[in-house]
């Protein structure tokens, strides 16, 4: 079968030819019928050897869709030919967070070796994919495959990330997206499906701010050293109740604590790790801020519920597996709007 993998650090991925993978005991295997590409790829792509965390070469992919094509030994609860979506950050499935649905936060998954599919077990990015347990997997309902692909991590993560905020996002409250990409661009429709809240988008691409408007920002504006000062003007100077991140420079985590309210949230969910000083009059009273990572089985059960309700409609842009090597540069150079998704 083809696949798209990174091979060699600092290398562009390649479509090659790889054995089609068998489920063994209790594995569940897909064809795949789309697969989401997120930014994080480009993360993963970007580091030097010694802080790459699993060895190459490496099957890209981890917002993941598919039918079931062979069920493995043991394996009950789905059928040959339906459409799942699979949950992507595995864990090992006993643990106390694994139990409660939140194997995001599996505490044993590094010690055990296991590792989510396309940052470090074979992904999505190939006419076949190989999912360990059936838990993994949530049944489509009709939901467009294409659709249903950017849910599972650009719907999930902000998903996630708003859940933490919600009695805050009440009738009169305003929430900030930094970033209206693959993930800000699908927050926005969360924080206007599931809260009361005003939902203003800040970003560096007209693009993009097009984008949010379109998919229901009240306010956008331009990411940039005057942001702050327009986030006070449209909240009679109080600052946003809540500030998303999805961009995590510097520059963004410093206007996220310029714009954020006294008892606000901020929550950085863009991985670039710049810090964010916290401390006794470093950000405005009991401000509380979190880096979450994905979100729970549960919350992608939501997402796509969300979603079939009408409230969620990804951008997507749609591409050949051949094209992948092609289509992570011109995401790269910022040239993507809304999510790229691969239909092999
Ligand atoms: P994307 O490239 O689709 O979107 C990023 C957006 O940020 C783009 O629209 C870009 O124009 C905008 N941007 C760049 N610089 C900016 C600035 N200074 N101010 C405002 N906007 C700016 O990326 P994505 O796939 O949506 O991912 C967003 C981030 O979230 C990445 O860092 C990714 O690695 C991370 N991520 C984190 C998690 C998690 O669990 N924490 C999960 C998925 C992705
Ligand atoms: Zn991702
Ligand atoms: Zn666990």
């Amino acid at each position: 079968m083809k696949a798209v993998q990174y091979q060699r650090v600092g290398e562009s991925p390649v479509v090659v030819e790889v054995p089609r993978p068998e489920p063994g005991p209790g594995q569940v295997l897909l064809q795949v019928t789309a697969a989401g590409m997120c930014h994080s790829d480009i993360g993963v792509m970007s580091r030097p050897a010694e802080v790459l965390p699993f060895e190459l070469p490496l099957t890209l992919g981890h917002e993941g869709v598919g039918t079931v094509a062979a069920l493995g030994a043991g394996v009950r609860g789905v059928s040959e030919g339906e459409s799942v979506a699979v949950y992507g950050p595995w864990g090992c499935g006993v643990c106390r967070n694994c139990a409660q649905g939140k194997e995001n936060y599996c505490t044993r998954a590094g010690e055990l070796g296991i590792r989510p599919p396309g940052l470090g077990a074979p992904g999505a990015m190939a006419e076949y994919l190989l999912v360990d347990d059936v838990r993994h997997l949530v049944p489509l309902d009709g939901l467009d495959p294409v659709q249903a692909a950017p849910l599972t991590d650009a719907g999930l993560t902000p998903y996630h990330a708003i859940k933490r905020s919600l009695p805050k996002l009440v009738g009169g409250s305003t929430a900030v997206v930094i970033g209206a990409g693959g993930l800000g661009h699908l927050a926005v429709q969360i924080l206007r499906a599931t809260t009361g809240a005003r939902v203003i988008a800040l970003d560096v691409a007209d693009a993009r701010l097009e984008l949010a408007r379109k998919v229901g920002a009240h306010d956008v504006a331009r990411s940039d050293e005057s942001a702050p000062e327009r986030i006070r003007e449209l909240t009679d100077g109080l600052g946003a109740d809540v500030v998303l991140d999805f961009v995590g420079i510097a520059p963004t985590v410093k206007l996220a604590a310029q714009s954020v309210a006294i008892e606000g949230d901020i929550t950085i969910v863009g991985i670039a790790g710049a810090p964010l000083p916290v401390g006794f009059g470093l950000l405005p009273h009991e401000v509380s801020v979190a880096s979450p990572y994905w979100g729970s089985r549960a919350e992608l059960i939501e997402v796509l519920d969300l979603a079939r309700s009408g409230a969620l409609r990804a951008h997507v842009e749609t591409f050949g597996l051949e094209e992948t090597p092609e289509v992570y540069e011109r995401f790269h150079a910022g040239e993507i709007t809304g999510r790229a998704v691969i239909v092999p």
